[in-house]
């Protein structure tokens, strides 16, 4: 079995956001490919950050490769001046910060639903549309098991909350591209890489 480099750039961020983003990545790229079909680039890989930071990124990719291989952890570099990267200002964390809790609600919107269903008193759940009464430890799925109805869990109360966490992400995106504005001339970013069973 060969192997071959892969790296990728990650947005300037705090080592805890590197790893959660990270880990994103890979689950992303499972659901894309399947398990069996194709392995994914650094599936299998954990991350180690490297201490040193630099500024040209063909040296930092030159670096991951010839330090990493298929069996350890990917590498992660800091390149370029990550003191002068966006967000700076107390006001542009916050609003990063504002955007990216928001990012985790929409993320786990249905997840939360099915476990508040999972977590109320009653032992069974009635559907509106095909008058089916389902035993909550079933249900699995927003959508009801018999009639696949998508008003089975999701209240109108629901939508209504999803619609404005939407919204306001998407504002929240406009304002951290106007913030970013008069960083465009700062190069920094994290660069991950090692080496892919292939
Ligand atoms: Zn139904």
């Amino acid at each position: 079995m060969g192997s071959h480099y892969y790296s990728r750039r990650f947005p300037v961020s705090s080592e805890n956001e590197l790893f959660e983003r990270f880990a994103e990545f890979k689950e992303d790229q499972i659901f894309e490919y399947g398990h069996g079909r194709y392995t994914g680039d650094l599936k299998h890989h954990g991350l180690k950050v490297i201490k040193e930071i630099f500024t040209d990124a063909s040296k930092a990719d030159d670096y991951i490769c010839e330090n990493t291989d298929k069996y350890g952890p990917a590498y992660a570099i800091k390149v370029g001046d990550f003191n002068k990267a966006y967000p700076q200002t107390a006001k542009e964390k916050a609003t990063v910060e504002k955007f990216n809790e928001i990012q985790k609600v929409i993320k786990n919107f249905e997840k939360d639903l099915i476990d508040r269903v999972k977590t109320s008193k009653s032992a069974f759940r009635g559907c509106k549309k095909c008058e089916s009464k389902i035993a909550v430890k079933f249900v699995s799925l927003i959508d009801c098991p018999v009639c696949h109805s998508h008003d089975f869990i999701y209240t109108e109360t629901d939508k209504n909350k999803l619609k404005a966490l939407m919204e306001k992400s998407k504002e929240l995106q406009k304002t951290i591209n106007e913030q970013k504005e008069k960083y465009k001339n700062v190069n920094a970013f994290w660069l991950v890489g090692g080496w892919s069973p292939s």
